[in-house]
């Protein structure tokens, strides 16, 4: 920190994005870059904090006001070596982590935090631009065989952490593609998916074997997958949907969330010559009156490509109060992680968001959905609300999604072949990595619920570190 008053001489910059009337004509990635210059002089306005609650902050434990430093002095060399460190994949959480260490930067308790994502993006990027990050194999094997089921992040994180180690590792996904829901949830104009492709690149030359269309305890059997493996990591996700039981749920036109991202992911890739499974059309925004039930990432997303599509209008209904202009609710103060942003990419791109709305049912017409019928309701949490009395409405629907959560890894195939025990909230009971299942692992969202990307990287590693311990 050579300027103990960055933070009082430096303002932060926005974050560059691509103008929203422009960027929702197509699929492209919707954020930019600072310059360099600029991103130095961003870099200043880290404090050094004797406490750096960034640092806490991250899952990763990201080394932040360290790499803040070398960024300012422009040792781009050291700050990538710093970053991968900590981190394998920087320019996934670089470029759509929702960024814990902001929030927890100190700057942000009256000022605004530095822009660490920023920086991160930027550091990586050039890194990759200046042919730093190449494969790096193991000099020499274990003689170990382990299998990652999943190659979301948290399984191509164990991957690469075990290969490194000398384990050889052969990662097993039943999608055509890896990534998991980086590359199948994620929309494009978040993350482009040939950024995934470049980092399997990497791995595969450094010795990891993918091995796609293979669904495990389906196409491979648990007794097979055991016998040719010393140890096997679960990086499955949290994969199953919570879904609303309401009248008319079941009338054509309703759907989850997942299948509509699936298929406009795979219509993506199909539409730029990517290998993909074909999606089918059934479910399409087009043309169409869509409402989204549920504010999180997931529903935002639904709404970015339900606008990319030509919806005629979409309209979000989030049960959570308004945001304040703050952008916290009270009872998620500095340090901790804000819930909901007050505007989100999706929204300044069109639709529009109700917030204080529950969904009591829906009707229809033929068998096709034709209304959502919801009321006002006040109160913090799912649990709590109260709903306003008169404040009932029905608004037009054609196409419905459901985009309220997840509920945890699916039990039926691999998990419960394998006799894998539960914790109270339905996932994979992994305390400290082992499953109730001698030589089985478990890492990620599938361990610990859906999370975020940093967390699956984290879990990836960290789980790493204890099958490695295992198989010495
Ligand atoms: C729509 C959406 C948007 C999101 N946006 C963001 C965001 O902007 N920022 C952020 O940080 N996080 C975001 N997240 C959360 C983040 O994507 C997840 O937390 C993260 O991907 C979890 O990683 P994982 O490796 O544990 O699981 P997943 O990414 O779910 O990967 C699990 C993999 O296991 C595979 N699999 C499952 N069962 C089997 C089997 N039996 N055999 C073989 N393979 C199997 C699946 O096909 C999948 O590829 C988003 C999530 C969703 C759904």
């Amino acid at each position: 920190m050579a300027n103990p008053r960055g933070f009082l001489e430096v303002r932060r910059a926005p974050a560059p994005e691509r103008p929203p009337q422009e960027r929702v004509r197509d699929y492209a990635e919707i954020y930019g870059t600072l310059p360099e210059d600029e991103l130095r002089h961003q870099a200043s306005r880290c404090m050094d904090c004797g406490v750096p609650f960034c640092n806490n902050a991250c899952p990763l434990g990201n080394l932040i006001p360290d790499w803040n430093d070398l960024a300012r002095v422009g040792d781009w060399r050291r700050a990538i070596d710093q970053l991968h460190a900590t981190n394998n994949f920087p320019e996934f959480t670089g470029l759509i982590c929702p960024a814990p260490c902001e929030s927890a930067c100190v700057l942000d308790i009256d000022d605004d935090p530095v822009m660490i994502k920023q920086i991160e993006y930027w550091t990586i990027n050039h890194a990759f631009e200046q042919g730093w990050v190449v494969p790096e194999p193991p000099e020499t094997r274990t003689g170990r065989h382990v299998a990652v089921v999943g190659s979301g992040p948290a399984g191509m994180a164990a991957a690469a952490e075990l290969n490194k180690v000398g384990h050889r590792v052969t990662v097993y996904e039943r999608d055509e593609a890896p990534g998991g829901m980086m590359r199948f949830g994620v929309p494009d104009a978040k993350l482009e998916k040939w950024m995934i492709d470049r980092r399997i690149a990497i791995l595969e030359q450094e010795g990891i074997e993918f091995r796609y269309n293979v669904e495990v305890g389906r196409d491979l059997p648990v007794e097979r997958l055991r016998a040719d493996h010393d140890a096997v990591v679960l990086a499955i996700g949290s994969r199953v949907e919570r879904d609303l039981e309401m009248p008319g749920r079941d009338l054509d036109g309703v759907h989850l969330a997942m299948p509509y991202l699936y298929a406009r992911n795979r219509w993506v890739a199909e539409s730029q010559g990517r290998p993909a499974k074909h999606a089918p059309r059934e479910i399409s925004a087009a043309g169409r009156r869509v409402v989204v039930i549920g504010g999180g990432d997931t529903g935002m997303d639904c709404v970015s490509n339900a606008l990319r599509e030509g919806a005629e209008d979409v309209l979000l209904l989030d049960v959570y109060p308004e945001v304040p202009a703050s952008g916290r609710y009270p009872n998620t103060p500095w340090p901790v992680q804000p819930r909901r942003l007050v505007t989100t990419y999706a929204l300044e791109e069109g639709g529009e968001r109700r917030f204080g709305r529950q969904v009591l049912g829906l009707e229809g017409t033929g068998g096709r959905v034709s209304h959502v019928v919801a009321r006002e309701v006040t109160g913090e949490s799912s649990r709590s609300l109260t709903p306003i009395e008169g404040s009932e409405f029905a608004i037009e629907a054609d196409l419905v999604l459901i985009a309220v959560g997840f509920t945890g890894p699916e039990h039926a195939g691999l998990l419960d072949d394998l006799g894998i025990a539960y914790d109270r909230r339905g996932n994979v009971r992994a305390g400290s990595y082992a499953t109730s299942v001698d030589g089985v692992f478990a890492a990620g969202d599938a361990r610990v619920g859906a999370s975020l990307i940093v967390t699956a990287i984290a879990e990836g590693r960290r789980c790493a570190r204890v099958v490695e311990a295992a198989l010495r």
